[in-house]
């Protein structure tokens, strides 16, 4: 096996086994859920934004959820990630990743791809459009969470429509 798959391998185990943000926290500004009827995976996402500054803030990103291990280590990676930063640049984050994602396994700019930190070990996944769906469910459940948040709308997320 390739040496970077071995080290890329170990980091989504680890992120599975020991999930970042696992478990939902009080108050939050947004919460969505969202499901991967394919695989079966499942994610409730909560944010809370920070308004005080210039630009808003992720203040705190928190989770829970099932499923396999590319799903929940992605939502795992993608809080490290994102936790902290203005949504500006949540945004730019979200549009590398899918974009990496998206790139059948020839991958994306090594630089921006280096932007990812622990996501960017995601980059095999993309060789296979059934796991895809598994590593953007929890960027869907933030791109929601966040618009809801923006929209003063801090209501529950009930499951998505045919669920
Ligand atoms: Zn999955």
């Amino acid at each position: 096996m390739n040496p970077l798959d071995s080290l890329y391998r170990d980091l989504i185990m680890d992120h599975a086994r020991h999930p970042q943000g696992k478990g939902l926290q009080d108050p939050f500004d947004g919460e969505s859920f969202q499901v991967n009827p394919t695989c079966g995976d499942q994610v409730r996402l909560r944010v809370d934004l920070d308004n005080t500054g210039e630009q808003p803030k992720l203040a705190q990103v928190s989770w829970d959820g099932q499923g396999c291990s590319i799903s929940q280590a992605s939502v795992s990676m993608m809080k490290d990630l994102v936790e902290g930063e203005d949504l500006d640049q949540v945004a730019h984050l979200e549009e590398i990743f899918g974009r990496l994602m998206h790139s059948r396994g020839q991958g994306i700019d090594p630089d921006e791809a280096a932007l990812l930190g622990d996501a960017e070990a995601l980059e095999g996944t993309s060789r296979y459009p059934m796991r895809v769906k598994c590593a953007l469910l929890g960027w869907m459940a933030l791109k929601d969470a966040v618009a809801k948040a923006q929209a003063g709308d801090n209501s529950p997320a009930g499951a998505p429509e045919g669920i």
